[in-house]
């Protein structure tokens, strides 16, 4: 959308005060992104009483789940447009100009992704790759592929073109995503590609990490564990979120794989690349799940050790089969369930970390931070915004998106703390 506004003229300006029009792009993937979402078009909203602002828009997955909803409910908001139909964000301010209000532009429509200009928000050195759209997964408790619709991937061609444009302004890490990436090619060229994809990615000159999200743990294959294993670019980091380990739950889930897969494959990834950092997430609190399913999740993370760990206490989504399943748990139950596998996970990490005290690790420099005199950065090991980082002293002057080495001399559970220096053992 930044992109499209910038092509026709519109000026994009750093602070809400400055506006004349502001645009909420949101989420409603779980409660707690939907009340920040509303939370977030309620505090904008002020900006057009007394303030600068003339048109408020949302939109978004919120804005296409609940378009009619925040019309009427939000009489702030000028216009809701959605996810299918983000390409029209310039003309519906031009209509907004014409006085019109109250507008809805939710339907089908199919942006042509390839030819929209775009402007990141992201860090130079950083960009998000998208590979497709939609999921057919259908997992009990999601919402997405009722907003998103069904799995569309992108052509290849047109994904390498773009990684090469963004290598072009200066990317040196390619973050891959897209709801399911595992399941990427299959729609369009009835197999799965993403290890064809990833290959062609690695070819791209001037990249130098290239990260994928969102792994669904039945479709890693030999052959994608293989890709990564003989990449150099491509960060031995895996992002398979698998839930639960309870096959009660799972089956309830409506999750393709079992424990025994799950276990299976993260043994297989470890055998074959020593080291693999795998993140996973997982969702406590899912309807019945009894004391001993959950405790069979403990068990599970204590023996598996992932490196990566999020966990979201169950939300109950409307339009969703686990909506009416029976044994719904309070929610006081679900935190607490949350908030023990946080401090399961948050003693392996400290261990974790504190294992690398002494080793050298390569760092992407994302800046310094001022106040602390330090710069700071991340390894092959951490994510833009869900992992920790890595704090270190330098005598030099950095510059963000080059890449160092650093002997770790302290460790915290999420971040490590070292200084420069010059060789990778
Ligand atoms: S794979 Fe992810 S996006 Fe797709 S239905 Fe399941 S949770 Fe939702």
């Amino acid at each position: 959308m930044l992109g499209i506004l910038a092509e026709h003229g519109f000026e994009i300006v750093e602070n809400e005060e400055d506006a004349d029009v502001i645009i909420v792009n949101t989420c409603t993937f779980i409660d707690s992104a939907k009340n920040e979402s509303i939370e977030c078009i309620l505090e904008l909203s002020q900006y057009k009483n007394g303030g600068n602002c003339k048109a408020l828009i949302v939109t978004g997955c919120m804005a296409q789940r609940y378009k009619e909803q925040i019309l009427s409910e939000m009489p702030e908001v000028d216009a809701v447009i959605g996810t299918n139909e983000y390409d029209k964000i310039a003309d519906v301010i031009k209509e907004l100009d014409n006085d019109k209000t109250d507008l809805l532009w939710c339907g089908a429509g199919n942006p042509d992704e390839q030819n929209l200009p775009r402007i990141r928000t992201t860090p130079s050195y950083t960009a998000y790759l998208k590979i497709a759209e939609g999921c057919d997964n259908h997992c009990t408790y999601c919402v997405i592929p009722s907003i998103r619709g069904m799995y569309k991937s992108r052509m290849i061609e047109d994904i390498v073109s773009e990684a090469e444009r963004l290598a072009e302004d200066g990317v040196r890490e390619l973050v891959v995503i897209a709801q399911d990436t595992t399941a990427y090619g299959k729609d369009i060229y009835g197999e799965y590609h993403l290890p064809e994809l990833l290959k062609k990615l690695c070819a791209v000159n001037g990249v130098d990490w290239i990260r994928v999200h969102y792994c669904y743990p039945e479709l890693v294959s030999d052959e994608l564990i293989e890709v990564f294993k003989t990449e150099p670019k491509l960060c031995n980091y895996f992002d398979i979120p698998i839930q639960h380990s309870s096959d009660t739950i799972l089956k309830k889930m409506g999750r393709h794989t079992n424990k025994a897969q799950i276990v299976g494959l993260i043994e297989r990834i470890r055998r074959e690349i020593p080291d693999a950092v795998i993140r996973t997430s997982l969702i406590v609190g899912f309807p019945g799940e009894t004391e001993e399913d959950f405790e069979n999740l403990c068990d599970f993370v204590r023996k598996i050790r992932f490196e990566r760990l999020g966990v979201f206490a169950y939300s109950r989504e409307e339009d969703t089969p686990a909506y009416s399943f029976d044994n719904q748990i309070d929610d006081e139950e679900k935190e607490r369930r949350r908030d023990l596998i946080m401090m399961i996970q948050s003693e392996i990490a400290e261990e974790q970390n504190t294992e690398k005290i002494g080793s050298v690790v390569r760092v992407l420099v994302e800046d310094k931070d001022e106040i602390i005199k330090s710069y700071y950065g991340r390894t092959y090991a951490d994510s833009e915004e869900i992992d920790g980082k890595v704090f270190f002293k330098s005598d030099r002057r950095l510059t963000p998106g080059e890449f160092v080495n650093v002997r770790v001399e302290q460790a915290m559970e999420y971040d490590l703390f070292g200084a420069e220096c010059d060789a990778c053992e």
